[in-house]
């Protein structure tokens, strides 16, 4: 060590001997020394790099890490009855979102984006296949609903909002967030009102959609932070969504029309094979392609831009009737718990349980109305039954229609 009196310099800084605490010399070198002060700047230039280093490395996909295709499928079967096709689309298209992470930059192959749009009924499990997916993965994960889109009026200022969820749902953390995935909700609500843009200009949907467009695509948006309205104060983050997955749901009223109008133009114009005629009228649903989703209003640029299409299948009886039971987080076994934190054990007669289904078909009401019907059920037990010394409880069909019957203007309210 040099000595204070010393005229020895650090080679560094150029501090000399006299101005540090300390002058460390060179193992090697005659007349070479670091200074105290400069020991601990690169002591914290190193620690700083060293936490870059350790947050780049957990961010990166590990492809062995993350779930394949069937896992993933096998997942979305233990909370989502039925929805066979758009459980396989989804998991082969977050499959591929994770190559598309893993992939080398500059590679000549670039795998590109593969954003999904599920067309389906109200209440058949788009936002619950969404939600499922979520739980999944580990990338952070938000919902929004186009319609507030809409609202905000045509010039599209607050599409960015759209991007606020994600930033909250990763903590802030910009990184993270541009690797996320972004469930939009009802996209067929900022549908243009027809196909043909001169005859009928509806801009505030086509000026909403190419606001959306610049976010599929990919491009660097100034999102604010707390979301709402831009204020000048505000400070911007910038997110670029080239890696953001988006998906979109919607429920396309009256899409059937257009692709039964497209599929019976088909077999009349150019097929004669019998088995193309025996489309069922009701679920048209299933030949969707994107030319209908154009018919519909979405434009052209956007549609390309969600290059994965599948619908969803509307829920029949006996789909219904597993809603209630099955599924991990079912209806039924929501409520056979909460009784048990009472100490009770909840049972429902099989009829009970056809009586609800009945209910949410007769009230039109789909999966979405099961939870109210059951709720209309259970109240009064709820009510009760924690200040009794009950230890068993049976829904029959008699209890449960004989509920119904006192809630039924109750039940009106949720058509
Ligand atoms: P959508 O987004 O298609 O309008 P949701 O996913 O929000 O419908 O469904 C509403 C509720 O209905 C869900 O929370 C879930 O309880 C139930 N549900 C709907 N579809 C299914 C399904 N296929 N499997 C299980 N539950 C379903």
């Amino acid at each position: 060590m040099a000595k204070k009196s010393d005229t020895s310099k650090c080679s560094f800084c150029g501090r000399p001997a006299s101005m540090s605490e300390v002058l460390v010399p060179s193992v090697d070198k005659v007349n070479t020394f670091i200074c105290a002060e400069c020991v601990e700047a690169i002591s914290s230039m190193l620690s700083e790099y060293r936490q870059e280093n350790k947050q780049a490395s957990t961010d990166e996909v590990k492809m062995s890490s993350v779930p394949k295709p069937k896992e993933i499928y096998e997942f979305l079967n233990q909370y989502v009855i039925g929805q066979d096709s758009a459980k396989r689309y989804l998991s082969v298209a977050v499959y591929n979102h994770y190559k598309r992470l893993a992939q080398n930059a500059g590679d000549e192959v670039d795998i590109e984006k593969s954003n999904i749009i599920m067309v389906g009924p109200t209440g058949t499990g788009k936002t619950l296949l969404a939600k499922t997916i979520a739980k999944l993965l580990d990338v952070p994960f938000a919902i929004v609903d186009a319609t507030v889109l809409t609202e905000a009026g045509y010039v599209g200022e607050d599409i960015e909002s759209l991007l606020v969820r994600l930033l909250q749902a990763s903590d802030y953390d910009v990184a993270k967030a541009e690797k996320g995935i972004v469930f939009i909700d009802e996209i067929d609500k900022i549908a243009r009102k027809g196909d043909n843009p001169s005859i009928t200009r509806d801009v505030s949907g086509e000026g909403v959609q190419q606001g959306l467009l610049k976010l599929l695509e990919g491009s660097v948006v100034n999102v604010p932070p707390q979301g709402g309205r831009k204020h000048p104060e505000q400070r911007m983050i910038p997110v670029d969504t080239k890696n953001i997955l988006f998906i979109c749901g919607g429920a396309f009223d009256g899409i059937e029309q257009k692709i039964a109008h497209r599929l019976n133009t088909h077999v009349v114009g150019y097929s004669t094979d019998p088995s193309r005629q025996r489309v069922e009228r009701d679920n048209y649903l299933k030949y969707v392609a994107p030319q209908d989703l154009k018919s519909f209003g979405l434009i052209p640029e956007i549609i390309g831009r969600l290059p994965v299409l599948t619908n969803l299948e509307p829920l029949d009886r006996d789909a219904l009737r597993r809603v209630l039971t099955e599924p991990k987080n079912a209806i039924i076994r929501q409520y056979k718990k909460l009784f048990a934190m009472d100490g009770v054990e909840l049972t429902f007669a099989d009829d009970a349980l056809d009586l609800i289904v009945d209910k949410a078909i007769e009230y039109k009401l789909g999966a979405r109305g099961l939870r109210s019907i059951v709720e209309s059920i259970m109240i009064d037990a709820m009510f009760d039954i924690p200040s009794t010394d009950s230890k068993e409880f049976e829904v029959t069909k008699d209890y449960a229609m004989e509920k119904l019957l006192k809630a039924n203007f109750e039940i009106n309210k949720f058509q």
